[in-house]
């Protein structure tokens, strides 16, 4: 028997609000090195229990186990320091800062972003901040992105955006990414570009995706498995072939 290497591990988590049942004592686990999609109908409650592994809401019952450890409860900064990262849009602020300074500002547990460090030994801060700026090259490399390294955040495309919200992840040992929606607003040809980047930080550099998502194709192109949530429970998990080919499924949950 070969025991099921988990990064998140859900285990019989329920989420009311008033009278509803958003998640319904649902189980789910995503392994390690998968990209995993987590499809279903409006109101499924994919995105509560996005909210609860990623800390933003704190489960009724049940316990969210992240790498092996309980962190039912902890706050996002805190998962953030333990190696789960939710992609966010280029925040206002930051639209004036280029592309290579937005991954740059990433924070991390870097020696040379304490105060003290700077005031007692700024040899290291300044070479840490060499290095800071290297990593952020090499993503900006990544991601082929170099020819707007230095164009103001604000000024990039939909998906070059994106693509810039991916990067912030790589800025830090990430253990699984979490994304929601990426896709959203972003053109066909981009999304090719947006879905080949996951695609390649998972094959070339095994990174961890759990993906919620609308579009179906791109949902059939990464994610294996597919988990398919209805009424707050998991109803049925595998790749998107066979989840295709379940009549039941398809008929009552995604139209003909
Ligand atoms: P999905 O992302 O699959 O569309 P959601 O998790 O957003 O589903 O929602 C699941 C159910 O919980 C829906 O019926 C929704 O209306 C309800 N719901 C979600 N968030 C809240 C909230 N903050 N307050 C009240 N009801 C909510
Ligand atoms: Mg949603």
């Amino acid at each position: 028997l070969v025991s099921f290497d988990a990064v998140i591990d859900v285990r019989n988590v329920t989420k009311r609000f008033g009278g509803l049942t958003a998640v319904d004592n649902c189980s789910l686990q995503v392994g390690r090195g998968s990209i995993t999609g987590l499809i279903g109908p409006n109101g499924a409650g994919k995105s509560t229990l996005f909210n609860i592994v990623a800390g933003n809401i704190v489960p009724d019952h049940g316990q969210i186990m992240f790498d092996g450890a309980d962190v039912t409860g902890l706050a996002p900064h805190q998962l953030f320091r333990a190696g789960m990262l939710r992609t966010f849009q280029i925040a206002h602020e930051f639209s004036h800062m280029t592309a290579l300074e937005n991954l740059m500002m990433v924070p991390g547990d870097q020696p040379g972003e304490h105060l003290s460090n700077v005031w007692f030994r700024p040899h290291r801060a300044r070479s840490r901040e060499t290095e800071v700026r290297k990593k952020a090259l090499d993503v900006i490399d990544f991601l082929k992105l170099g020819h707007v390294r230095n164009e103001l955040a604000g000024n990039l495309s939909g998906g070059q955006k994106k693509l810039l919200e991916l990067g912030r992840t790589m800025m830090v040992d990430a253990k699984i990414v979490l994304l929601d929606e990426v896709a959203a607003g972003v053109n066909k040809t981009l999304l090719q570009d947006l879905a080949g980047n996951i695609e390649r930080m998972n094959r070339e550099l095994g990174y961890t995706f759990f993906v919620i998502e609308h579009d179906m194709d791109l949902i059939g192109r990464l994610c294996d498995p597919v988990i398919v949530m209805a009424q707050g429970e998991k109803i049925a998990e595998g790749p998107m072939s066979e989840i295709r080919a379940n009549e039941a499924i398809v008929e009552a949950y995604f139209g003909s």
